[in-house]
C-alpha cells in the first residue's frame, strides 16, 4: 500500500482547551440541552467537583466520587443508583480514565451524553472504547455512545497531577502515538497526530518534572494527549497495547506505569518489522534509535525501572509469554514464544532495550 491509499475515518467530540476553560462546563451543558449532570470522579478530585457544583449554575445534580481502574461491575451498580437519585441526563466526568471509563459505562447503558474534563494522559476522553471488568475478566468494546459529546481541556486541574503520575501517565500517549504510527490502518492524518504527539510531549513531561506547575508545560502535555488519544481511537492498536492490556489484566499491574516500562521493548521487538515508523519515531524524539530514546526519556521522567518495580514477579514471566502467544495469534500476529518471553524479562528486570533484550 503507497502512503496515499487509506481510509480514514473518524468521529471525535468537539473541543474546549484553555487554562481555566472549565468555566465553559455550564456552557457546554447548554449546547447539549443538558440539565442535570452526574459528576464522576476518583475519591481524590471530589474537592473539583465540589468546585465545579459550586460554578455550573445549579446543573450538577449529583456525585459519585469512587470510580477505580477497569471499571469493576460491582462499583458500576452503585454508580447507576447515583445516577438515577440524581434524575441524571447526562454525565460529567472529571478525571483520567478511570473516571471516563465509568461514565463511558453508564452511557453505554443509558445513552445519556457525557461531557469529559481529563485531568491525565490517557485519551480515554477522545475515543469510543469502553470496558467493564466482571469477575476479573475485563470485557471492551466500541459504542459511538460512549464517545464524549464535549471535552473541556484545562491545564489547571492538571497542576496537582504529581510528576511521578505524569510522566508514566504521559508515556502512556506517547504510546498510542508510537502505535498509530505502524497501524496497518493508519492515514497520513494518524501519522500526523501521531508524530506530533510524541514530539510534543517529549519536551513537556522534562519540563513539568522539572517544574510541576509550569502552566505551558501541562498545556503542552494535554494537547499531546489529545493527539494520543485521536490516535488511539482511530486506528487499531499493536503488541505493545496487546501485552499492558494482558498485564494490567491478569497480573493486576497498573495501567499507565505498565505502559511507559514496557514500550521501550515492545519498540525495539518492532524495530526490524516497521523500520520506517521507528525511524520517525526516533526523529522526533531527537534520539539515535527509538528503543533507547524511549529508555532514555523514561528514566528522565520519572517512569519506574521495570515490571518489577511494579508488582511483577520474574517467575510470572513465563505464564505471561504464553498468554501473550495466545494474545497474538489470536490478532492474527503471531509470533514465537522465546521472542515474547526474552521481551516481557527484559521489561521486568529494566535492563536497557537492545538486540538480546526483547528483540
Ligand atoms: P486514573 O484515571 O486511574 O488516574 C491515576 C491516578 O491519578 C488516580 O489515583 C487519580 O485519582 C489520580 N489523578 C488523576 N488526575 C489527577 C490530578 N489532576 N491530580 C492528582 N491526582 C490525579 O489513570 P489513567 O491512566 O488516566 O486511566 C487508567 C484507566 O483508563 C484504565 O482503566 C484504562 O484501562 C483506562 N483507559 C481507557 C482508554 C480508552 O480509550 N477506553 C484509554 C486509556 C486508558
Amino acid at each position: 500500500m503507497t502512503p496515499y491509499e487509506f481510509v480514514h475515518d473518524t468521529q471525535t467530540p468537539r473541543v474546549v482547551f484553555g487554562a481555566g476553560a472549565r468555566a465553559h462546563l455550564a456552557g457546554e451543558a447548554e449546547r447539549l440541552g443538558i440539565q442535570r449532570l452526574l459528576v464522576v470522579c476518583t475519591p481524590g478530585r471530589t474537592a473539583l467537583a465540589e468546585e465545579l457544583s459550586a460554578t455550573s449554575g445549579g446543573r450538577i445534580a449529583g456525585v459519585f466520587n469512587r470510580a477505580r481502574q477497569h471499571v469493576p461491575s460491582e462499583d458500576l451498580e452503585t454508580a447507576r443508583a447515583a445516577a438515577i437519585t440524581a434524575g441524571a441526563d447526562a454525565y460529567v466526568s472529571i478525571g483520567g480514565g478511570s473516571a471516563i471509563g465509568f461514565a463511558k459505562a453508564l452511557a453505554l447503558h443509558s445513552g445519556h451524553p457525557i461531557i469529559a474534563l481529563p485531568t491525565t494522559y490517557s485519551g480515554s476522553e477522545v475515543t469510543p472504547v469502553w470496558g467493564v471488568t466482571d469477575g476479573g475478566k475485563k470485557t471492551t468494546g466500541r459504542d459511538a455512545r460512549v464517545l464524549p459529546r464535549s471535552v473541556i481541556y484545562d491545564a489547571e486541574l492538571t497542576l496537582s497531577f504529581p510528576p511521578e503520575l505524569a510522566g508514566p501517565s504521559g508515556m502512556n500517549a506517547v504510546a498510542h502515538c508510537a502505535e498509530a504510527l505502524y497501524a496497518p490502518d493508519a492515514s497520513p492524518l494518524t501519522s500526523l497526530y501521531a508524530e506530533e504527539g510524541i514530539r510534543v510531549m517529549a519536551a513537556a513531561l522534562p519540563a513539568i518534572v522539572k517544574s510541576p506547575r509550569d502552566i505551558a508545560a501541562r498545556s503542552e502535555a494535554l494537547y499531546a494527549a489529545w493527539l494520543g488519544g485521536l490516535a488511539l481511537g482511530a486506528v487499531r492498536m499493536g503488541l505493545h497495547h496487546r501485552l499492558a492490556h494482558l498485564l494490567g489484566g491478569n497480573f493486576g499491574l497498573p495501567h499507565a506505569e505498565t505502559h511507559a516500562v514496557l514500550l521501550p521493548y515492545t519498540m525495539q521487538e518492532k524495530l526490524s518489522e516497521a523500520p520506517d515508523a521507528l525511524r520517525r519515531m526516533a526523529h522526533v524524539l531527537g534520539a539515535e534509535d527509538a528503543p533507547t530514546g524511549l529508555y532514555g526519556l523514561g528514566r528522565q521522567v520519572g517512569v519506574p525501572e521495570s515490571l518489577r518495580a511494579i508488582g511483577m514477579r520474574d517467575n510470572q514471566v513465563a505464564q505471561a509469554a504464553a498468554l501473550a502467544v495466545a494474545a497474538e495469534r489470536d490478532a492474527g500476529e503471531p509470533r514465537p514464544e522465546a521472542a515474547l518471553r526474552a521481551l516481557l524479562q527484559a521489561a521486568c528486570s529494566g535492563q536497557p532495550p537492545g538486540p538480546g533484550a526483547g528483540g
